[in-house]
């Protein structure tokens, strides 16, 4: 039976964090200490950040400071997609950087995937992980003229290893009502994001960093940061606090905080799973410019985001992830398009998260050794791979060492801050609409990109 949101739950952080049980804050912060390095956020970039450091430079004393529980963020509340994908696009690299960077880049991304993999197996980290691949299929005549556009992308970026699918190939994978092409790349697999981020904050505990749950820091500044519960001095302050970086001093135009929602059905019959195939568990998205993404979890639900309210006016932050009802029935209506059979599934949990957006869309990560100051993130959603690359990075500009890691394009990318308000909020939220209406004119017929989304890329700076 559903409730009155057409969720039985909403909000309590996450779908993935309810089922394994929200922790409880450990080692919260005892005063003032002095460390060597100091890392704002325990989500996946803080971690990663943590968990390299702690390899490399054993010798240092790395402290984690988290205002809730380690994987609290968007890092335990995501659609568990582990893409290669480079935020920002390759071809957008390629006009400001060499294309060898730029397939450089590419191929770190695509080691990225290998190697959280890798660690996870290694320590013994069930992150519930299935290599499928993703599929993005294309469900208009617009769409499959950007299926195919992604196709010409993909034969300049060999690296991706994307190809095009005609209908029935794509069919053969996964069974979306109305799929005309698809694009299926090889370098993704799906995970269970809580999984992920529980187990690398034990791996990181059990590599002698400690990690202050239940600690709020209030200002970082050069040498230290400060916290409701005391000040940890440090040579090195990191902030990897991303989708909630604008709660920060001095960083409110820094990174928009943008919200993705999700929910997630109950177990579909083995009948409903004959007729949709899905069979190696690829990461599912469109090619709609207010886009949907899903994956099938191990126990046989469909877990689908998209966006729901873009942008709250201010750059709030959401907190437990409270989702509206409309968003919920936005999704679900997502659903039942791309999969009319399942009707009247019930939704077991709905939710949603921030992710940080960056004014030229593009993930940066980066350090000025003479501050000692460090951050990454900006991710746009594509965070869950590229924050084990940044934490990498990270940690090889702290120690001190110049490895193919750290001249990669994406490394001190600098964007100008976002407009004030109230230009940001009517602006993001103008954007989205356009989108959305470029969708509907696309739904009606028309080959070609809507108009309508193309001058939203060119206002957007996408
Ligand atoms: C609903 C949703 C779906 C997504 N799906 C995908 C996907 O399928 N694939 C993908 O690649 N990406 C996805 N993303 C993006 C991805 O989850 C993020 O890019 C990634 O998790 C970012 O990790 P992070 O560690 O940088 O940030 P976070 O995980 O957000 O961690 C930041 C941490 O900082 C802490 N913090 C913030 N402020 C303070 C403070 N003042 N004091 C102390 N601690 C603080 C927070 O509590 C949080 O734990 C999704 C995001 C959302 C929200």
């Amino acid at each position: 039976m559903t409730g009155a949101t057409g969720a039985r739950t909403t909000g309590g952080v996450s779908y993935w964090w309810a089922d394994l049980g929200i922790p409880e804050p450990q080692d919260p912060l005892a005063g003032d200490v002095e460390a060597d390095v100091v890392i704002v956020g325990a989500g996946y970039t803080g971690l990663w950040t943590a968990y390299y450091l702690a390899g490399l430079r054993p010798d240092l004393d790395v402290r984690v400071v988290e205002q809730r529980f380690a994987g609290y963020g968007a890092s335990g509340r995501n659609g568990g997609w582990l893409s290669a994908s480079v935020t920002g696009g390759l071809d957008g690299y390629a006009r400001t950087h060499p294309r060898t960077d730029v397939a450089r880049f590419q191929l770190a991304m695509n080691d990225a995937v290998e190697e959280v993999i890798a660690v996870a197996e290694r320590h013994g980290i069930d992150a519930e992980v299935r290599r499928g691949g993703t599929l993005l299929v294309a469900r208009n005549a617009a769409q499959a003229g950007r299926a195919r556009e992604a196709a010409r992308t993909a034969a300049r970026w060999p690296e991706t290893g994307a190809r095009l699918l005609g209908a029935d190939e794509a069919d053969r994978r996964i069974r979306v009502a109305g799929t005309r092409a698809a694009i299926w790349e090889p370098h993704c697999a799906r995970i269970n994001p809580a999984r992920l981020v529980q187990g690398l904050a034990r791996v990181v505990r059990e590599r002698g960093v400690r990690i202050h749950e239940g600690t709020t820091v209030r200002g970082i500044a050069t040498g230290w940061v400060e916290t409701d519960r005391g000040t940890v001095r440090a040579r090195h302050v990191i902030r990897a606090t991303e989708g909630f970086t604008a709660g920060l001093a001095g960083e409110r135009r820094t990174w928009v905080p943008m919200n993705s929602s999700m929910i997630v059905t109950d177990p579909l019959p083995p009948l409903a799973w004959a007729e949709i195939g899905w069979a190696h568990h690829d990461t599912l998205e469109d090619f709609a410019h207010v886009y949907s993404y899903a994956q099938r979890t191990p126990d046989g639900r469909i877990a689908i985001g998209g966006r729901g309210n873009p942008y709250r006016f201010g750059s709030r932050t959401d907190l437990d992830g409270d989702i509206p009802d409309r968003t919920v029935q936005h999704l679900r209506a997502v659903l039942c398009s791309w999969f009319p059979q399942v009707g009247e599934v019930g939704i077991a949990h709905a939710w949603s998260g921030v992710l940080g957006v960056p004014r030229n869309w593009r993930a940066t990560v980066g350090y000025d050794a003479a501050s000692g100051r460090g951050w990454a993130g900006g991710y746009v959603g594509t965070g869950v791979t590229a924050t084990n690359l940044a934490g990498r990075t990270l940690a090889d500009l702290v120690a001190g060492e110049r490895t193919e890691r750290t001249t990669l394009p994406w490394v001190d990318q600098r964007a100008r801050p976002w407009e004030p308000e109230p230009l940001r909020w009517l602006g993001i939220h103008g954007l989205y609409r356009a989108y959305g209406l470029a969708d509907r004119l696309e739904a009606r017929g028309g080959r070609r990109t809507s108009w309508v989304a193309t001058l939203a890329d060119r206002v957007s700076g996408r």
